[in-house]
C-alpha cells in the first residue's frame, strides 16, 4: 500500500506540495479549513486529488504516514496541536520539495526585500542563459516547480515561516539580507526566535557551499557570532556585504563604485547604472552580484542584468506626477524598515500614507526620519491611535482616512508642487483591504482619477 500523505492549507504551498506527492505515487488528501481558491481547486482537480474544504475531518487527517503543513498552518491552531498529540511526523513544502530536487538552489531570506532580491538574481541567471527556475515565496511554489521537472539552478525567495518546517534542505547558497522586527505577533513577540527562523537557513550548508550576508546588520553580525554557528559558518564559502568603504571578499560600496570580489575574481560599477535605485538596493543588487558571480556569470553580463532589470509592483513604484505632486506606491511595505529606506530615499517633502494592521512596530527608528522629511501624515487604517502617539507633536498635520479614496484626496489637497505623496503603511493591509496587492492597484486607481 502506497504511503498517505495529508496535507494541511490548499493555498499555492499546499497544492503544489499535493500535485509532486500525487506525481510521486502517494496516496494524497488534501484539508483546508477555509475557502480553497477555484485556481488552486482547479488544479487538485485535475491531478485527481482527493480534498476537503471549510472544515478538517480528524479521521483522514490522522491516518498520515506524514502530513506536509502549509506555511500558514500555526502550531497554535488546534489540528497541529492534535497532529502533534498523534505524533505524526510532519515537514513543510519546502522540505518535501528538497527530497525530489537535484538541481542547486540559491535560497534568499531576509525581513525586506527577499522578493526583489530573489527576482533580480533569477533575471542574473536567465539572462546569462543558465538552466532556472524562481519560486517558493514568489510565484509558484518549489514542489510545483520539481513536479513539473528538473532544472539546474533554483532562485528561491524563502520565508521565516517556510523554514521553520525544513529538516535537511541544504541551499547551493544561501543569502540573507536582513534581520529586522517583523511578524513578531507569531513568535510570542519573541524577537530572538525570530531570528533563529532565519538563521535556520544555513543550518544544513556545509563545505563547497556559499552565504551571503549583510554585514551592516547588527542583528545578523550578533547572532553569528554565537558558537552554535561557529562549525556551519567556518566550513562554508561565507562572505559579507557592506555599504561601507573597505576592500578583500564580498560586496562594498566605495563613493560611487559598487565593488564585489568572490574568489579573488573582480566586478564593479556605479551606482547610478543600477536598474534599483535607494540604498537598500543597493544591497539586493549587491547579493544578486555576488551569487551571480559564485555561478560563474560573465562580469559584463552581470552588468547589463543590474542595469535594465524592471522593478516590481508595489515596491516604491512610480505612479504619476499630478499638477506637479508625484505619487509613489509602496504597498508592500509592511513593517517599519522598509519604510525608513522609502523615507530615506525621498529628496522632497513628503506627504506620507501610513498605517493599517500593526504587527508590533517600533516607531522609534523613524522619527528621526519623519521630522526631517515628513510635512503632512494621512493615516489610512481602523484603529490609528499608536501613530498619533508616535508622530503627533513631530509633524503639523496628521489626518485619518479610512478608504483609499479619502485617502489619496486627502493626499492631494495637501500637496504643493514638488511634493511627493509616498504610500509606505509600514502594516499589514488586511483591516482594510484584502492584501497588500489591492492596497496598492486601489492607490494607483484613485490616484490616476484625480
Ligand atoms: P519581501 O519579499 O522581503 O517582503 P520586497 O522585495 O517585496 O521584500 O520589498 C518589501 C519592501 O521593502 C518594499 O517596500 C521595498 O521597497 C523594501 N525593500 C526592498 N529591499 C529592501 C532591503 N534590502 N532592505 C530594506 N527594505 C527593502
Amino acid at each position: 500500500m502506497s504511503k498517505r500523505i495529508v496535507i494541511l492549507g490548499s493555498g499555492e504551498s499546499g497544492t503544489g506540495a499535493a500535485i509532486l506527492a500525487k506525481r510521486k505515487g502517494f496516496d494524497v488528501f488534501v484539508s483546508d479549513k477555509g475557502v480553497i481558491k477555484d485556481i488552486y481547486k482547479n488544479k487538485l482537480q485535475k491531478e485527481n486529488i482527493e480534498f476537503e474544504e471549510g472544515k478538517h475531518s480528524y479521521d483522514k487527517i490522522f491516518s498520515a504516514d506524514e502530513i506536509i503543513k502549509s506555511p500558514g498552518i500555526q502550531e497554535k491552531y488546534e489540528v497541529m496541536k492534535k497532529v502533534r498529540e498523534h505524533n505524526i511526523p510532519v515537514v513543510g513544502e519546502i522540505e518535501f520539495a528538497w527530497r525530489y530536487c537535484s538541481g542547486k538552489v540559491i535560497a534568499i531570506t531576509g525581513s525586506n526585500g527577499k522578493s526583489t532580491c530573489t527576482s533580480l538574481t533569477y533575471h542574473l541567471l536567465q539572462k546569462a542563459g543558465m538552466n532556472v527556475a524562481m519560486g517558493g515565496n514568489i510565484g509558484k511554489s518549489f514542489a510545483e516547480l520539481i513536479a513539473n521537472g528538473n532544472h539546474e539552478y533554483y532562485v528561491l525567495e524563502i520565508s521565516n515561516f517556510q523554514l521553520d518546517d525544513t529538516v535537511t534542505f541544504k541551499p547551493y547558497i544561501s543569502v540573507l539580507l536582513n534581520i529586522t522586527p517583523d511578524h513578531l505577533d507569531s513568535y510570542n513577540y519573541q524577537f530572538e526566535n525570530y531570528v533563529a527562523s532565519k538563521f535556520r537557513i544555513i543550518m544544513n550548508q556545509g563545505p563547497g557551499d556559499y552565504f551571503f550576508y549583510n554585514a551592516d546588520d547588527p542583528v545578523i553580525e550578533h547572532e553569528l557570532l554565537k558558537p552554535k554557528y561557529h562549525k556551519t559558518i567556518t566550513s562554508l564559502s561565507s562572505v559579507s556585504f557592506t555599504l561601507n568603504d573597505r576592500s578583500g571578499e564580498g560586496g562594498w560600496i566605495s563613493g560611487d563604485t559598487l565593488n564585489i570580489q568572490l574568489n579573488q575574481n573582480k566586478f564593479n560599477m556605479t551606482i547610478n547604472e543600477l536598474a534599483l535605485q535607494g540604498k537598500h538596493n543597493q544591497y539586493n543588487s549587491m547579493a544578486a552580484a555576488i551569487s551571480g558571480k559564485a555561478v560563474g556569470i560573465k562580469n559584463e553580463n552581470i552588468r547589463e542584468s543590474l542595469m535594465d532589470f524592471q522593478g516590481l509592483e508595489h515596491r516604491l513604484e512610480f505612479v504619476a506626477k499630478v499638477h506637479g505632486i508625484s505619487f509613489v506606491n509602496d504597498s508592500k511595505a509592511t513593517n517599519v524598515n522598509s519604510t525608513w529606506f522609502a523615507l530615506e530615499s525621498q529628496n522632497n517633502p513628503v506627504i506620507w500614507i501610513v498605517g493599517g494592521i500593526d504587527k508590533g512596530n517600533d516607531y522609534s527608528h523613524i522619527t528621526e526620519l519623519v521630522r526631517k522629511k515628513v510635512k503632512a501624515i494621512v493615516c489610512l487604517g481602523a484603529d490609528n491611535t499608536k501613530i498619533h502617539e508616535a508622530f503627533g507633536k513631530l509633524v503639523d498635520i496628521l489626518v485619518n482616512t479610512e478608504s483609499m479614496k479619502d485617502c489619496v484626496e486627502m493626499a492631494y489637497r495637501l500637496g504643493n508642487n514638488g511634493d511627493v505623496v509616498l504610500l509606505s503603511p509600514a502594516c499589514a493591509s488586511f483591516d482594510l483591504f484584502e492584501n497588500f496587492e489591492d492596497r496598492g492597484r486601489q492607490f494607483k486607481a484613485r490616484v490616476k482619477e484625480l
